[in-house]
Parts: structure tokens; C-alpha cells; sequence
């Protein structure tokens, strides 16, 4: 089997496919602790793309209430349980080495553990070219299974503590988790298909099942990780994520030819959402991009990390964790990174405090940023250290070089006039 380099594992590991990579990768970074579950994501994905017949149970773009929620039900508790197995029936170990972590191509470390690609050729089911299985019609049955449900940091119902909480983590806790399709670098759904129907576009790195040559395998459904594709009775094919591609095409007529953002993180309400496009160089490292607002957020700030990147499909949606939530959950479900990005996100730099501001600023995908600094509008000490806030003004440019967003980190007020007061 050919092997690749997954920066995000510090380490080449096989895939059934040799390097290949993309001009530009379709990537988005998902702010946790902002969400609010309200789901306006879920239903702009549903109202565009998944409400026909057939489509019925399909939720591309789904929030989850963890640790006990999923869609479909458990898909994670799954597949972790079976690497686990496979690691203990092989004597492996599932840990990462990060006494080198930092450098560009092992940001988070070497994970020694084994991949489900990996993992597939150390189990029984030698069909397959990655772990997986394909959820029951009882598992896809309830997309917000759970909603809301809390846990104690022991998993027992009576540890649920009503004390008011504090950080770092909470006693009792729970936090939602946005999930889609993740347009991964090395996709199990590709690998897995035995009619070469799935394929990854060298513009952008979206992965699109071809309708015409689908069969309705499944071989997809069982193998992806993160189980996004979904099979449509009524057509008797697959179907996934687009990517909503004709907005990142530039053609949707409100764009005026400029890349636009995905449905689901235009129609983001609690600002938590932000989606572009990194470069890609022919080796498959990202550019530097300094300026590029995901760039900075993944690779410079290093505050967004992968979702389960010890599966090694290399997901190209990145979280900023949980304030909140157990370290060791944490650190299960985004990698060894998690302690540095909670303590950059808490503490923000100058750079990322005005960033942070371009979530939701504009439809438009913003290319580049500048910052232009403003005056100093707080300041406190934390842990021993100063720390201040300052009023600076962030500027998003398009493709095309064109301003399309202005924003200052400050929000400005507005006083509703004494005519309105109780008119509604
Ligand atoms: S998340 Fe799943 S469906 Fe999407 S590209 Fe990755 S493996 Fe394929
Ligand atoms: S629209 Fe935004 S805030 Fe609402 S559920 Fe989706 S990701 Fe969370």
C-alpha cells in the first residue's frame, strides 16, 4: 500500500492511493464555545439541498450534543471502540509522542497508534480498506438524540453536581458539536468506493460522489469515520456534503462573482462559523499564507485543531475546544493540542482577539486580513501576567483583493430612540 504524509500525525502512514493534492483546500474553523444549538445551520443546509423524498433522514450538516449525543447514534463511541480493539489485539500502543511537537510538518506531535486505514490491514475484515461499519436504520433514526443531556466528569448519574461551576473544567458538563463533512485530504469514503465514483476536485478539494456512477454500495457510508454519506433509497445512490460548490464557485447571484461561504456557515447565529480556502503547495504542505485567517488560526495561532485526527483521513474542519470540558475527553476527541489552544483562546493575543471578529462578518470568503490598531479599552492581570483588550479594527479582503468586511474588536452600540420603547 503507497504511503502519504499526514502533517496532522507527524508521521507518513499508508492509504490505498499515492499523494495527490489539490490546488486550494476547502477548510473551516468551528468556534465550540460559541454555539448556542440553535440549528439555523442544520435547517439552511435541509432547506437547500436534502428535502426531497428519500432525503428524509439525511442531515448533512448536523450539531450534536456531547458526550452522549451523535448522528447517527454513537458513531464515534464505535469506531474509537473498534481501534481500540485493534490496538489491543495487535499489543499496540494508541499514543502520541509530542517530546517534538511544534515544528510546521508535527504541530501536535507523532501519533504512534494506528489509523482505521492502518487498522484494517491488522483485522479480520481484510475487505475492507479502513475500519468501519455501517450504522443500523435505528442508529440514523434520531438526529439530535440527546439533546442538552449533561454528564458528570465520572460518567455516574448521581455525581451530576449542581454547584456552580468553574474553569478549567466543569464537574457537570456537556457542549455541542457541529459536524459535516470534512472534505478530508486522504477521504476513507474515496478509498472505499470499488466503483471510482468519489472523487476530490484539484481546484478546491471538495469530495463529490459522481450520481452517474454510484451503485449504492455503501461502501462509502461503512468507511467514512465521520459516516457522511448517506444512502437515498429512492434513487438507490449515495449522496454527501457539496460543499455548497457553485457559492465557492463564485456563481450564486448574490456573489458578484466572489467566492461565498457554505450555506451552513452563512446562516450561522451565534458567529461561530468561519470558512475559506488555504493554498496548497504540490508536496500537499499548506502556503504560507500568514494573512489568511484560517492559516493563522490552524498553523500561527494553532488554537483550531482537527476533529479525531489519530483516524487519519487528515479532516480539513477544525475546532476551537471547549473551555469547559474534561481535558482527557478533549484530548481523546482533538489531540495532544488541546492544552495550548484552550490556553491561547483564553487569554487572546492582540492578533487573535480582532481575528476572532471576522466570524460571520461577512458572506463572502475572506482571502486576506490586515488589522489596523486602535486604542487600548481594557486591561487586567491573569495569572501574574497583563493582559489587555484593544478597540483594533479588522479588515477582510475577497479573491479579488476587494474589501468586503470592517469590523473593530469593540462592537459598536446602538441606543434604540424612546419612540419604540415597548412597541413591540
Ligand atoms: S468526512 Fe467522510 S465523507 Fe467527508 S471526505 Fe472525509 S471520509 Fe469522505
Ligand atoms: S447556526 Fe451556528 S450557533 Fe446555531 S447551531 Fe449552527 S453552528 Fe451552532
Amino acid at each position: 500500500m503507497p504511503e502519504v504524509f499526514n502533517w496532522q500525525l507527524g508521521r507518513k502512514m499508508d492509504y490505498p492511493y499515492a499523494e495527490r493534492h489539490p490546488r486550494s483546500q476547502f477548510a473551516f474553523v468551528f468556534n465550540i464555545n460559541r454555539c448556542i444549538a440553535c440549528q439555523t445551520c442544520t435547517m439552511a443546509c435541509k432547506s437547500t439541498w436534502t428535502f426531497s423524498k428519500g432525503q428524509e433522514y439525511m442531515w448533512w450538516n448536523n450539531v450534536e450534543t456531547k458526550p452522549y449525543g451523535g448522528y447517527p447514534q454513537s458513531w464515534d463511541v464505535r469506531l474509537l471502540g473498534m481501534l481500540d480493539e485493534t490496538h489491543r489485539k495487535t499489543g499496540r500502543n494508541a499514543q502520541w509522542e509530542t517530546g517534538q511537537r511544534g515544528a510546521a510538518d508535527r504541530p501536535y506531535g507523532v501519533y504512534e497508534g494506528m489509523t482505521i486505514f492502518e487498522a484494517a490491514r491488522n483485522s479480520e475484515r481484510r475487505d475492507q480498506v479502513a475500519i468501519g461499519y455501517e450504522p443500523t436504520e435505528q442508529e440514523w433514526r434520531s438526529p439530535n438524540f440527546y439533546e442538552d443531556t449533561a454528564t458528570g466528569s465520572e460518567n455516574v448519574p448521581e455525581k451530576l453536581s449542581m454547584k456552580p461551576a468553574s474553569l478549567p473544567a466543569h464537574a457537570t458538563w456537556f457542549f455541542y458539536l457541529q459536524r459535516l463533512c470534512n472534505h478530508c485530504t486522504y477521504p476513507a469514503c474515496l478509498s472505499a468506493c470499488p466503483r471510482g465514483a468519489i472523487y476530490k476536485r484539484p481546484e478546491d478539494g471538495i469530495v463529490l460522489i459522481d450520481q452517474s456512477r454510484c451503485r449504492g454500495y455503501r461502501k462509502c457510508v461503512g468507511q467514512c469515520p465521520y459516516k457522511k454519506p448517506m444512502f437515498r433509497a429512492t434513487t438507490r445512490v449515495s449522496e454527501k456534503c457539496i460543499a455548497c460548490y457553485p457559492r465557492i464557485e463564485g456563481k450564486d447571484p448574490l456573489t458578484e462573482g466572489e467566492p461565498m461561504e457554505t450555506r451552513c456557515m452563512a446562516a450561522c447565529v451565534g458567529k461561530i462559523r468561519l470558512q475559506g480556502l488555504v493554498q496548497i503547495g504540490e508536496d500537499g504542505k499548506w502556503k504560507e499564507d500568514r494573512y489568511n485567517p484560517l492559516y493563522y488560526l490552524i498553523k500561527v495561532e494553532k488554537v483550531a485543531l482537527p476533529l479525531y485526527p489519530q483516524f487519519g483521513t487528515e479532516p480539513n474542519g477544525y475546532y476551537i475546544p471547549p473551555r469547559w470540558v474534561p481535558r482527557q475527553y478533549l484530548h481523546q476527541m482533538f489531540g495532544p493540542g488541546v492544552d495550548e489552544a484552550i490556553e491561547k483562546y483564553t487569554y487572546p493575543s492582540r492578533e487573535l482577539m480582532a481575528v476572532l471578529a471576522l466570524f460571520r462578518a461577512s458572506q463572502k470568503i475572506v482571502f486576506r486580513y490586515e488589522i489596523i490598531e486602535g486604542p487600548k479599552i481594557f486591561e487586567r492581570t491573569v495569572n501574574g501576567k497583563p493582559w489587555s483588550i484593544y478597540n483594533d479594527t479588522v479588515v477582510g479582503y475577497s479573491k479579488n483583493g476587494k474589501e468586503i468586511t470592517r469590523i473593530s474588536v469593540e462592537e459598536p452600540k446602538y441606543v434604540r430612540p424612546d419612540k419604540h420603547y415597548n412597541s413591540i
